[in-house]
């Protein structure tokens, strides 16, 4: 493909994109496609000869988009919203263009520079402690990891290493091979599966402790954790704290847990990967008091800050933890001498080669501004309220808990099997996508602000399939099997028959 096709092709996607923005409400957001789909429909080789753009795009249209499930309707609501605008979308064009690989300063200065430049712009946006950040007179930094599954992971490490370090140095007769099946990590049982997935992969016993009735992993279970396996002989050694759970948006007491882990010399890693964001506006940062306790903190710029993915924004306390954990020399590495000023970003990170990601968090930076992300975050927490507003106003359901961000957990007064049969009616429907989580050990369905562009007449459309879906399931329950009615309640079905 010669350039000028370029500029036709590329011309014609983002024509196609736009296009496909600006009627994403045409479309519903759960594809109609069965398992196997596209395989069956695509041929079993690639093709002999090269085909023409304009070929492909029409199969783009044909095939692709039939089987996507559009994460950018406004009436997806499920899990946590993915970022994307404009702005990143071109970072990410140019990213492409350049097609660097920044895993040294030498191996692009721009690409290091610019995400030690952004991460500390955005370190100060979220208000984190100076010392976080590259720019003050410390080793802090911040390094743009793929996904808050692997900063987890990445902290993990570091810490394992650094532990073993420390206690090789105290007792040099000890062996690392003995110390390492001794070291224990701890988060809630609210953690994110990639948390626990993150003790799998670093071959570390994980602990899930029980979090409090409002979701939240307390100082004093943590600390009688840490005396129950030091009794046994283990050696704590990783905390993850949440802040922004992903079932139901909790905040672990980050002044509670911290100075716990700061005695006990255990590193303290934040799981802010959705929440966090909503640190950039001044009224929400109270949820991370204690922030200065924590040893390094994640948070996805993908998911609630209009960047694509992958854009996870992690900053160290001490940048030469990393690099110790994961610093390995080769010749053919060997080139300027930088500093942790001017990080060798391959050493805060698991790959060796790393995109120029910097680049889309700066135009979205620039082109958002600060206050138009903090507009961002607000309305979508507005959104929320009015949301929970407008299920509170209906008898027949429930918010619990008390809505966080810009999720709203509800259910159905008349218990968890009408609340899932709502859930799979509406799935099945695919007009709003959303999903389960738990409260209490309730069954909850989970509702989402998630599209950037999200209006008050998504909110009632979305409401108005629930309320409309629950009317039938009222009328349903009349006729209901035994065994479903056997379990509802007096009082849930009263409330059921009042409404109609
Ligand atoms: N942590 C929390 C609290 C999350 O909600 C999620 C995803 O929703 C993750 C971690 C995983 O994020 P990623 O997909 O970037 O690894």
């Amino acid at each position: 493909m010669e350039a000028q096709q370029f500029r036709e092709f590329g011309r014609a996607a983002i024509d196609l994109l736009a296009d496909y923005v600006e009627n994403i409400r045409d479309r519903e957001v759960l594809p109609s496609v069965e398992p196997g789909y596209l395989v069956n429909a695509l041929p079993e080789q690639a093709p002999e000869q090269p085909e023409g753009w304009q070929d492909i795009l029409k199969d783009f249209n044909q095939s692709i988009l039939p089987g996507i499930t559009h994460w950018q309707s406004p009436r997806f609501h499920a899990f946590y919203p993915t970022g994307t605008s404009f702005a990143s979308i071109v970072g990410s064009i140019l990213s492409d263009g350049l097609a660097v690989i920044g895993f040294s300063w030498m191996s692009s200065p721009a690409c290091t520079e610019l995400e030690v430049v952004t991460m500390n712009w955005l370190g100060k946006l979220l208000g984190l402690p100076e010392e976080f950040l590259n720019c003050s007179s410390g080793p802090g930094g911040g390094v743009i990891q793929g996904s808050a599954s692997e900063a987890t992971l990445v902290g993990l490490l570091v810490a394992k290493e650094k532990t073993v370090r420390k206690l090789v140095r105290e007792d040099p007769t000890l062996d690392e091979d003995q110390i390492k099946p001794k070291l224990v990590a701890y988060t809630s049982d609210q953690c994110n599966s990639s948390v626990e997935k993150a003790g799998l992969l670093g071959s570390m016993k994980m602990r899930l402790l029980k979090a409090d009735a409002d979701g939240r992993l307390r100082g004093e279970t943590l600390k009688r954790a840490f005396d129950e396996d030091r009794a046994q002989g283990l050696i704590p050694c990783y905390v993850i704290a949440n802040l922004g759970t992903t079932g139901t948006c909790a905040f672990d007491p980050l002044y509670e847990l911290g100075p716990i882990c700061n005695e006990a010399d255990v590193w303290l890693h934040v799981d802010a990967a959705y929440a966090g964001a909503a640190f950039i506006c001044p009224e929400y940062r109270h949820l991370m008091k204690g922030i200065e306790h924590a040893d390094s903190v994640d948070v996805n710029a993908h998911k609630w800050m209009n960047v694509s993915f992958d854009c996870s924004v992690m900053w160290v306390k001490n940048g030469y933890d990393l690099i110790r954990a994961f610093d390995v020399q080769r010749i053919y590495l060997d080139d300027v001498k930088t500093d942790i000023k001017i990080p060798d970003y391959r050493h805060w990170q698991i790959p060796l080669g790393r995109r120029f990601r910097a680049l889309k968090l700066w135009m979205v930076l620039r082109i958002y501004g600060a206050e138009g992300l903090r507009n961002h975050i607000r309305e979508q927490i507005d959104l929320a309220q009015y949301f929970a507003k407008l299920v509170r106003s209906d008898e027949r359901f429930l918010v619990e808990p008390e809505p966080s961000m810009g999720l709203v957990c509800f259910r159905l007064k008349d218990g968890e099997i009408v609340t899932r049969k709502l859930l799979e009616n509406l799935t099945n429907k695919k007009k709003i996508f959303m999903v389960a989580g738990t409260y209490r050990d309730r069954y909850v369905i989970r509702f989402v602000v998630c599209y950037r562009l999200t209006t008050k007449e998504d909110i009632d459309y979305s409401w108005k399939q629930i309320k409309d879906e629950a009317d039938i399931l009222c009328t349903d329950k009349v006729h209901m099997k035994p065994q479903i009615a056997a379990i509802d309640t007096l009082v849930g079905r009263e409330v059921c028959e009042k409404s109609k």
